[in-house]
């Protein structure tokens, strides 16, 4: 594609990568087919073509962005499908993070929404203000529930929580230790879900892998990216590296493979910066995903259950574990149950279920209606994101749990309680 970028903007280490993104993308449309708001809204606009046009034309111009730029960009689910389907290798990720980066700083949003974001980055970064959250979304939960809007997508995901215990600190020890592996806590999973981690502590300890809470760290970074708030996802990342460098380890962990994905990317967000850039690689090259350091396990589980593996797009585009989800439950003694569209979003986003709910909402209801006909008895995800949003859907079918919540089972763990609830 023709650009005018200046040889400055193509040296800047931000910029340039997308400026090259924009450079090798040939527009033949081949990742139109795949793209989710495409699919639904079929305007070239909401297409990776269509956006990729708008981005180099804000971008090369510099300055504030129009409201139609802002509109179409914002309603990018940064999935990433377009970048798997492209011929051209063309990385999209590069240009469309550069392009929201680039909105938040040089577009004015209307007060409203500068809230929202802004409780978004600082509130929901952080467990304790999560935990407080839910505590007045459940006391207002009559009015919650019919709240309109960006209001009501953000306290319908706070109500569709079940926590079970208190968030972990201790992990088990095996008998023989193979890797002493670090665990970030992230932000919204500590309070909507803890009983993932305590799972995945169980299920890596018959592995031979010990987990070690990271002190000091706490949230990846992604959900201020997502709204291309760098400064403060770049905050969250010191935090992080800090925290691991103080200790010795043979990897770092983070159990939603939304924010893994952020971890191993660390290295980008600070390209440029002479004291930061070689230590985020450092620790970018540390970063595991659960599904990583989970060697399936041959077993057979106490009950026989069909279940639908939902691959959270993180998983399937950035961390190109495709099939390993499935893998580790079909040795498990589990049926893994096929779906139609598996491979689009379903609507979470990391942001987007808040900020877009009208396309999220639209997305979640086709994936869940996708998953009703295969009948299976469980849905599972890597991914806390996409099991909040989920399990907020209205045509809710049946139990939806994070993966080691199965596996752990499976393997001789107690039963999730999730498993117990009534079907809708
Ligand atoms: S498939 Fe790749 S080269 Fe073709 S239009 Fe999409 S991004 Fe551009
Ligand atoms: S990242 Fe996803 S939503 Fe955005 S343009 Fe690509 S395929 Fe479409």
């Amino acid at each position: 594609m023709k650009y005018a970028f200046t040889p400055e903007q193509l040296a800047d280490p931000q910029l340039g990568p997308a400026a090259k993104a924009v450079r090798s993308c040939v527009h033949c449309g081949i990742c139109t087919a795949t793209c989710p708001t495409y699919v639904l809204l079929g305007d070239e606009r909401d297409s990776p073509r269509g956006r990729i046009v708008l981005m180099k034309d804000m971008l090369e111009k510099g300055g504030a962005p129009t409201r139609e730029q802002v509109h179409h960009i914002d309603r990018c689910l940064s999935c990433l499908n377009c970048k798997t389907a492209c011929p051209s290798s063309v990385n999209y990720q590069r240009l469309v993070d550069q392009a929201r980066t680039h909105i938040h700083e040089h577009y004015r949003r209307p007060l409203g929404e500068r809230i929202l974001r802004w409780t978004i980055a600082k509130v929901m970064t952080r467990p304790a203000l999560v935990r407080i959250g839910l505590l007045l979304a459940k006391v207002g939960a009559p009015v919650a529930l019919i709240l309109p809007g960006r209001l009501g997508a953000m306290a319908r995901i706070g109500l569709s929580a079940r926590p079970q215990g208190p968030e972990p600190t201790q992990f088990p020890k095996p008998a023989v230790v193979k890797q002493r592996i670090a665990i970030m806590p992230g932000c919204v999973q500590g309070a909507l879900s803890p009983q993932i981690d305590a799972a995945v502590g169980r299920v890596l300890a018959r592995r031979g892998i010990e987990l070690v809470a990271l002190e000091g760290s706490g949230c990846c970074g992604a959900l201020p990216h997502h709204m291309g708030r760098e400064h403060d996802s770049q905050e969250w990342a010191k935090k992080a590296i800090i925290a691991y460098e103080r200790g010795t380890y043979d990897g770092v962990l983070i159990t939603a493979t939304g924010c893994s994905s952020q971890l191993k990317d660390y290295a980008h967000q600070f390209a440029g910066d002479p004291v930061w850039e070689p230590r985020a690689r450092a620790f970018a090259a540390a970063a595991r995903d659960f599904a990583e350091l989970c060697a399936p396990l041959k077993t057979t589980p106490p009950q026989a259950l069909r279940v639908a593996y939902h691959p959270a797009c993180s998983m399937q585009n950035s961390l190109k574990l495709n099939g390993a989800g499935e893998t580790m439950l079909e040795a498990a003694g589990f049926t893994v149950t096929p779906f139609a569209e598996s491979h689009l979003c379903c609507g979470s986003a990391g942001t987007y279920s808040i900020l877009q709910p009208e396309l999220s909402s639209a997305l979640r209801d086709r994936k869940l209606g996708n998953i009703a006909a295969a009948e299976p008895d469980v849905l599972v995800s890597g991914n806390i994101g996409c099991l909040q949003h989920l399990a907020a859907g209205t045509g809710k079918l049946q139990p939806i749990l994070h993966l080691a919540e199965l596996l752990d089972w499976a393997e001789g763990g107690a039963k999730p309680a999730n498993l117990d609830l009534p079907r809708a």
